[in-house]
């Protein structure tokens, strides 16, 4: 990994490091009474190989460092399947409001009535806009949700004296999410193909459904972003077949204000907070997801809930048939938040408007750029587009992996690539409601000019990117092995040349130090 890495300014100014300099020191106080009792054995006998810099030298170093990384605030971020949207800053500063920020979680019901009313509207909210009866805000992520929903759904047909139910029929369209929480749950998961449009396959759907489904998982829009046109018709056969009818509703930011899912058949839901909400995917920090139910299915709902009587807010946990709890507390409070003041900022009409921009942005692109990279589904998409890197480039021995790297040099973050799985050489790209006409025009040209050196010059966009101080890594030795140590000489000097193995063995040997 670390050969890679051009030694520029950044990391020179790091080995700069002078015996003696530093930033700034306080006076020290002997004061006995504030030393700890450390055992001998476990004190430190030398110093540790930290570099030595003046505080001026330091801060550059961090901020070099840091502008080298793309962000949602520095680049234009397609991420497809991750909603890597701009959401209001002043979000972040509200989910930090000390009321909410430093309440205790063991605090009583009665000095908790602001964190309790947020919550309960927000529940309220969204049941609303997605058209369910009730809903929980606990689970940490979208899988988690599905993991909640799915369980839900065991304990009903458990009540029911169903437990004969014990499959997921799952399309090979949804996102991959799906099947493992089936999976986890001891589902066995029943795989059907889509059509050559994107759609469920009808037949096939019939063919899968028996009395041992327990739900039918659908993920809406799915993975090749499209939603499918038969959902009441979906929804009607699988419960015809006496199965619940589960919606992956992560990429609600395609569908909000313009449809309610309840309305048409769903039972179960879940939403994404980080993607729709307010909390970019992959953002770094916690997200949170949320399970709508229909009437039906509440009583089994994690516990706590929070009730109202007579204007007050109270945390229940007296409910016989519930799954038990989840996750502890309330869920990721500060997320939920940040929810809530985005959903205070919106109405039906604003929430409407957001969806049928993302669902324009993306098929703006799609129109744009699908004469050169072929897509999945020609005809429209919704909030994201498929795309292929087409034969031309195909020919060339010009990948999908070459082409996000050469955006790079371009100053942009690459699409999602080789998802969905059902689609060779995938480029999924979603441009959410957030992004101008003038950033898609410049990123189309991008494109067009990665087409166009692909099929001249293939070379230039496969050795991608050569603007970048990091160049091709192998991506699973920096996931698992990350470089993330200064080296200087004299650190060379004790540990030889850092491969990522001896850097292994230097970090255990730093231990014994
Ligand atoms: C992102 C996503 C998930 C998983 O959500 P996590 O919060 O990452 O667990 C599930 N389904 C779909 C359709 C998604 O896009």
């Amino acid at each position: 990994m670390s050969q890679n890495i051009i030694r520029d300014d950044a990391a020179l100014s790091i080995e700069k490091s002078v015996e003696g300099r530093r930033a700034i020191r306080f006076n020290k106080v002997e004061d006995k009474s504030l030393s700890l009792d450390i055992p001998d054995n476990l004190l430190r006998k030398t110093k540790p190989l930290l570099p030595q810099l003046s505080e001026l030298d330091a801060v550059r170093h961090f901020t070099r460092l840091s502008r080298r990384s793309f962000s949602l605030d520095t680049h234009f971020y397609p991420l497809g399947s991750c909603t890597m949207k701009y959401n209001p800053k002043i979000n972040e500063d509200i989910s930090m409001f000390e009321g909410f920020a430093n309440l205790h979680p063991l605090a009583m019901d009665l000095s908790a009535q602001g964190t309790l009313e947020m919550l309960y509207d927000t529940e309220k909210i969204l049941c609303e806009i997605c058209g369910m009866d009730a809903m929980t805000l606990q689970p940490a992520a979208g899988a988690h949700s599905e993991f909640t929903g799915a369980l839900i759904a065991k304990a009903y047909f458990e009540k029911k004296g169903e437990s004969q139910r014990t499959e997921i029929i799952v399309p090979d369209s949804a996102h991959g999410t799906n099947p493992a929480t089936a999976v986890m749950l001891g589902f066995k998961t029943i795989n059907i193909k889509s059509t050559s449009g994107g759609q469920i396959d009808l037949n096939a759907l019939k063919a899968a459904l028996s009395d041992k489904t327990a739900i039918l998982m659908l993920t809406v829009p799915n993975t090749l972003g499209i939603f499918e046109f038969e959902i009441e018709e979906i929804n009607r056969l699988a419960h015809e077949a006496g199965a619940l009818v589960y919606m992956d509703g992560a990429n609600f930011n395609a569908l909000m204000g313009i449809i309610k899912p309840g309305n048409f058949g769903i039972d179960i839901m879940h939403l994404n907070m980080h993607k729709t909400f307010s909390t970019p995917h992959g953002g770094g920090g916690p997200g949170a997801g949320a399970i709508g139910v229909n009437k039906l299915l509440e009583e089994f709902l994690p516990y706590p809930r929070i009730i109202e009587e007579t204007g007050k807010f109270k945390i229940k946990e007296d409910y016989p048939r519930s799954i038990g709890k989840i996750k502890a507390y309330f869920g990721n409070t500060g997320v939920l938040l940040k929810t809530y003041a985005y959903l205070l900022m919106h109405s039906k009409e604003t929430l409407g408007e957001i969806a049928r921009n993302a669902i324009i942005n993306a098929n703006y692109l799609l129109k744009k750029l699908k004469k050169n990279y072929p897509a999945y589904c020609e005809d429209y998409c919704m909030h994201e587009c498929v795309l292929t890197p087409g034969k031309d480039l195909l020919a060339n021995k010009v990948r999908t992996l070459d082409i996000g790297k050469r955006l790079l040099d371009y100053g942009f973050h690459a699409p999602t690539v080789y998802f969905p799985l059902i689609v060779h050489e995938a480029i999924m790209i979603e441009p959410t409601e957030t992004e101008s006409k003038e950033t898609m025009d410049l990123f189309i040209e991008a494109m067009e000019k990665i087409f166009q050196e692909g099929k001249i010059n293939p070379e230039l966009v496969k050795n991608a990117p050569h603007t970048l101080c990091v160049k091709r890594l192998d991506e699973v030795a920096a996931a698992r092995k990350p470089d993330i140590n200064w080296e200087n000489s004299s650190a060379i000097e004790k540990f030889g040349s850092k491969t990522a193995d001896k850097l292994e063995t230097s970090l255990s040997d730093s231990k014994t130090l």
